[in-house]
């Protein structure tokens, strides 16, 4: 019988395109993979500063660290994509020792550029395979030190998932960056298994809700519900808020309102380089102050 339909596909072409789709799939994840390792040898990755902007005040507090690789083979490959691949192959472990020496030592060059620290942090992305394999705590701790920065610029964000898979592991480290003096944020909250208990007895800073709830709650009540659980929950365990994805002037608005505190989003700006960041930054700073 399966091998009837074996037939009847193969003469349809089914199990060819089915063959070729894999192969092709299998191919680029390969291609990724080889590219991806020589950037990350000779320093084709660059990270992108999206601004976080406090919603009560509209300054600016700081900004997301996004990696982001533009190979000379393969175009630009979206950090979703190569994000996967360096997980899969282990990569990820140079790579985000990589981002976050880079973070710090962007803080370092706007900061020499300014004359003085700039009164903002840099938010750095962990994945839960870099925390199981790594030893994130030390790098973070030599990432500071190389760069003369204050562990209370550097903000960790990490998922949900990474405190499921070791909670044992995670905890450590969570105190350990503690020790550092560094923000700890949840990110993409609400998308994975919350574990509720684990909020409270662990050292969390900040909950950034997934743009996923965030972008449609204009129009999706209960999106907006899940939004207004998440503030009320934060405020009773005593934890700051960030909404990410923030497309319109409506929803910053009623974000605001909310109280909530901190908001992420095209409508306040895209991701940029580092030199936009400082000039963004600046010009905002200065019409605060002056
Ligand atoms: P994330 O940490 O949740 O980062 C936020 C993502 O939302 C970014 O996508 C950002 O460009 C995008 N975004 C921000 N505001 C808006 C908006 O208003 N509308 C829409 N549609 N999107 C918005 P990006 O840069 O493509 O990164 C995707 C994911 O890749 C990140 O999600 C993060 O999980 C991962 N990633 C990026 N850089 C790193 C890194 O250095 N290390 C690790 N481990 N993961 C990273
Ligand atoms: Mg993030
Ligand atoms: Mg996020
Ligand atoms: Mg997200």
């Amino acid at each position: 019988k399966a091998q009837a339909a074996v037939k009847i596909a193969k003469r349809s072409g089914k199990v060819e395109i089915y063959r070729n789709g894999v192969l092709k799939e299998a191919q680029r994840r390969f291609s990724i993979e080889s590219r991806l390792r020589e950037a990350l040898a000779h320093g084709g990755l660059t990270l992108a500063y999206q601004p976080l902007i406090h919603l009560q005040t509209g300054e600016i507090t700081g900004f997301e660290a996004l990696a982001r690789w533009h190979d000379p083979e393969l175009g630009h490959v979206a950090p979703v994509e190569f994000i996967a691949v360096a997980e899969e192959s282990g990569l990820i472990t140079s790579l985000g020792r990589w981002a976050a020496y880079e973070a710090a030592q962007a803080l370092s060059r706007w900061d020499v550029r300014y004359g003085q620290p700039l009164p903002v942090g840099v938010n750095v992305n962990l994945s839960p395979i870099q925390m199981a394999r790594d030893d994130v705590a030390s790098m973070f701790e030599e990432a500071l030190r190389y760069s003369g920065i204050a562990g209370s610029r550097l903000t960790a964000e990490l998922t949900e998932s990474a405190i499921i898979a070791d909670p044992d592991k995670a905890r450590k480290l969570l105190f350990a960056l503690k020790d550092l003096q560094m923000p700890i944020a949840m990110d993409d909250f609400g998308t994975g298994f919350s574990n509720l208990a684990s909020l409270h007895s662990l050292p969390i800073d900040i909950l950034k809700i997934d743009r996923s709830f965030v972008s449609s709650m204009a129009e999706d009540h209960d999106k907006a519900v899940i939004v207004r659980t998440i503030l009320s929950l934060a405020e009773s365990l005593n934890l700051k808020v960030t909404a990410e994805g923030i497309e319109t002037q409506e929803l910053a608005l009623a974000l605001q309102q909310m109280g909530c505190w901190q908001g992420q989003g095209y409508y306040f700006a895209r991701p940029m380089s580092e030199a936009d960041a400082f000039d963004y930054w600046r010009a905002r700073w200065n019409f605060e102050t002056v």
